[in-house]
């Protein structure tokens, strides 16, 4: 397995204290194994290039040359900056539903990625949680069975979801779930457009469509946190033509070392806002930057 970043900066500080004083070029070789931990992590090379410069600078800024415990005090730099840019101390945010209701969010993201499930578990969080009436509509006519997906889920879920109409396009169905939710009362009405394997023009332009007949409050990318630097392309393609309000990482509990995560944020600037942490429709909690950064770390 990969070196954890506090093993590889004592190995580094414990070699030179030996020797005494500390110099700049020590802090240079300590930059260079935070540098080798984020790359290894899956951070994106021009975030890791930004991370480090930013790092150094407070380094120096707080003298970790005459640290009596310089690793530790590296350490402790690498994991708050980590926290800063995944979205500060606090860490933690949400679906925003501050509109006026029927609140329509709009869920995007590729096909695979966790959008189906994180849309039903977004649902069942608002009702149960917060008690709102939510209705859930599958805007997906490529895959027959993804609006039946959707219904499966929202019955386990115990959530509306739009009556199927065969032959409707996705913005149609959009408009007719919005209209149903005004008309029935609802608060929030989430929208699950299609997924494919890759971003195409046709699925930007429908995703557009959608979203200029509706306005949603919230426009969430669903991102698979165990895709690396593919997540952070899909997010920029994404961010750049639809317009980004939020990001649900899924697949929090595997293995994954959590780069995308800090890649997406950088590169986007959209807050992190949901993790999804399995299959379970209970399994989804908000961001928390530390853990993040704790697991960034290693
Ligand atoms: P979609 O094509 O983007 O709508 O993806 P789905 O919602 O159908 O999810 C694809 C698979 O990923 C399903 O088997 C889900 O149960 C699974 N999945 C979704 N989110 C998570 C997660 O946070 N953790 C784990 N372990 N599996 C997930």
């Amino acid at each position: 397995m990969f070196e954890s970043l506090s093993d590889r900066l004592s190995d580094v500080f414990g070699r030179l204290t030996k020797k005494g004083a500390l110099t700049d070029s020590d802090v240079a070789e300590a930059m260079r194994e935070v540098r080798l931990a984020l790359l290894e992590a899956d951070v994106a090379l021009p975030v890791v290039k930004d991370f480090v410069a930013a790092v150094k600078e407070k380094a120096i800024g707080q003298d970790v040359v005459r640290s009596v415990t310089p690793g530790q005090m590296v350490i402790k730099i690498v994991h708050d900056h980590l926290v800063e840019v995944l979205g500060g101390a606090d860490g933690a945010t949400d679906i925003d539903l501050n509109a006026v209701p029927p609140v329509p969010i709009m869920m995007v993201g590729l096909q695979g990625s966790g959008k189906t499930t994180t849309t039903a578990k977004i649902a069942y969080r608002l009702t149960n949680r917060d008690k709102k009436k939510v209705l859930m509509a599958s805007l997906d006519v490529r895959r027959p069975a993804a609006q039946e997906q959707l219904k499966v889920l929202g019955e386990q879920a115990g959530v509306a979801t739009l009556p199927i109409i065969a032959g409707q396009s996705p913005v149609d169905i959009a408009k007719r779930a919005l209209t149903a939710a005004r008309l029935q009362g609802f608060d929030v009405v989430i929208l699950d457009t299609a997924g494919r394997l890759h971003i195409d023009e046709a699925l930007m332009q429908e995703i557009e469509a959608v979203k200029r007949e509706t306005n949603p409050h919230e426009v969430m990318l669903v991102a698979d946190s165990l895709t690396g630097q593919d997540a952070v392309t899909v997010a920029k393609q994404f961010h750049d033509r639809i317009g980004l309000t939020g990001i649900a990482l899924t697949r929090v509990d595997g293995d994954g070392r959590g780069g995308a995560a800090l890649s997406m944020r950088a590169v986007t600037g959209v807050p992190l806002k949901l993790m999804g942490l399995g299959e379970k429709i209970d399994a989804l909690e908000v961001f928390h930057a530390d853990r993040i950064a704790n697991r960034i770390l290693g």
